[in-house]
């Protein structure tokens, strides 16, 4: 019982950093730099997103033995994340999540769930290449997409190479060329 409401109350703490951290970067990215990317679609509640969350960390951290177990147990007392694997190219940890089920696909603390789950994908737009998880029904669009979708129309390629060098280059709104 004690446990779970100290569990409650890190888990705020830790939304509200991370929120506080998630405005003052995006504010900063507004002063010199927009989005490059619209989010468009909807969700179809695959829940793929949750299956294995992934965590980006600081390369020095990815590193350092002491930072690693503190993220790794941070993330599973908190968020209640169990760590599976991680991608050292991309420097990332990979877990489970354990408020996932995955016959609901459902998750059993959405209200608090962690601040990284409430942003996805959103977050996606700031990348310079977006990557959507494949079952993903979310789509981003480039900001110039009219520009650049004419400059590829004047190409006059064959329809089906048009259609994926737009999705390729996230030109299209509705995915047709
Ligand atoms: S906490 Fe909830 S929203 Fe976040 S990954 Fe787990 S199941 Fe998904
Ligand atoms: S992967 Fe995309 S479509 Fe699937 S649940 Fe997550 S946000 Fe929704």
């Amino acid at each position: 019982m004690r446990d779970g409401v100290v569990r409650r109350t890190i888990k705020r703490i830790a939304l509200l950093r991370y929120n506080f951290d998630l405005r003052a970067t995006r504010a900063i990215q507004g002063l010199g730099e927009t989005p490059l990317y619209k989010l468009c679609g909807t969700c179809n509640q695959c829940g793929a997103c949750c299956e294995t969350p992934m965590v980006p960390v600081f390369t020095p951290f990815f590193y350092l033995k002491s930072i690693r177990w503190l993220i790794i147990k941070w993330h599973r007392l908190v968020n209640g994340f169990d760590f599976i694997g991680e991608n050292r190219r991309e420097k990332t940890f990979i877990f489970k999540c354990t408020h996932w089920d995955p016959e609901t696909k459902l998750c059993d603390s959405y209200d608090s769930r962690p601040g990284m789950c409430r942003d996805y994908p959103r977050n996606l737009i700031y990348s310079v290449r977006p990557e959507f998880l494949e079952q993903c029904s979310y789509y981003a669009v480039d900001c110039n997409s009219e520009r650049m979708a004419a400059a590829l129309d004047d190409l006059e390629l064959p329809q089906e190479e048009l259609k994926e060098l737009k999705r390729k280059l996230h030109v299209s709104e509705t995915g047709d060329a």
